[in-house]
């Protein structure tokens, strides 16, 4: 019993950042898919310095935001700012230590593979999205144009204005759909290549943590089986310990009954005697 005590209080004191990449070495991106993807997200979100950060926090775990500040040469708040508005989106996600001497806290930062994915997907299906719909309406109707003006028109619009432009009143021409049709697939192949890279990369990552889950699962129930063989061994323990005293008692039914049939008679002998008679029966027992 004394000795656990000092063990648990080991275990809470335990330095959760031990394993922190103080260095800041080359960081393991073999493991990480669609890596091209990723750091499109985080540019995505902040520009060039967000995509810079997330080079940096690619195949680390909990990197100190003052190392990163340091390897990009920006100041600590702008190092936090580019984060935060990465971690609005889910890009990156954060533990916090304390400095007790200072009280301050340093934030550890880890970039979600599996969430900056999401964002590329979802991004990529929105302009797919957004060109089929264009493409279907270019299929159904005429389009005219101000070539001066560089405007484009619905037929609707342009017989409103009795096809000619509402600006220079240059008289409109038939846009030529074809080949803005053709730009919008071209657009629309390249999106949907990335789109199957995106949702390779996505399998990729999802079964990787799947088999973390599985692993974890494993090891949790390995530790209750583990925990739940103890405590069997533990009761039979204190059964077998159990049957021996009363096998014992029953071997001597003379000594226990005599006890028993003593102590009502007893009641008249100072207190101190019956004490000590049931102790000598104790040590005579062992
Ligand atoms: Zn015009």
């Amino acid at each position: 019993m004394v000795k656990k005590i000092p063990k648990k209080k080991s275990v809470s004191d335990k330095d959760p950042f031990e394993n922190v990449d103080a260095s800041l070495g080359s960081g393991n991106l073999k493991n990480v898919p669609g890596i091209e993807f990723i750091v499109k997200v985080a540019e995505g979100i902040g520009g060039k310095p967000s995509r810079d950060v997330a080079e940096i926090l690619l195949g680390r775990h909990n990197v100190n935001e003052f190392l990163i500040a340091k390897k990009l040469n920006l100041t600590i708040n702008q190092i936090r700012n580019i984060l935060y508005r990465l971690s609005d989106f889910g890009v990156v996600s954060f533990t916090r230590k304390k400095d007790k001497k200072k009280g301050w806290y340093t934030y550890f930062w880890t970039i979600n593979i599996l969430r900056s994915l999401e964002v590329a997907e979802s991004k990529v299906l929105k302009s797919i999205q957004g060109l089929e719909k264009q493409k279907s309406s270019r299929e159904k109707k005429r389009f005219y144009r101000c070539v001066p003006c560089q405007i484009e028109v619905s037929e609707e619009n342009a017989l409103l204005s009795n096809f000619s432009c509402t600006e220079c009143g240059e008289v409109y021409t038939l846009s030529e759909s074809n080949k803005i049709l053709e730009e919008i697939n071209n657009a629309l192949k390249i999106l949907n290549s990335e789109l199957d890279k995106i949702n390779n990369a996505l399998t990729i990552e999802r079964s990787k943590i799947d088999k973390r889950i599985v692993a974890k699962d494993k090891s949790d129930k390995r530790k209750k089986s583990e925990a739940r063989r103890v405590k069997r061994e533990a009761n039979a323990a204190i059964k077998k310990a159990a049957k021996k005293v009363l096998e014992r008692k029953t071997k001597s039914p003379s000594k226990t009954k005599k006890v028993v049939k003593k102590s009502p008679k007893k009641k008249s002998v100072p207190k101190k005697k019956v004490n000590k008679k049931i102790s000598k029966t104790k040590k005579s027992k062992k």
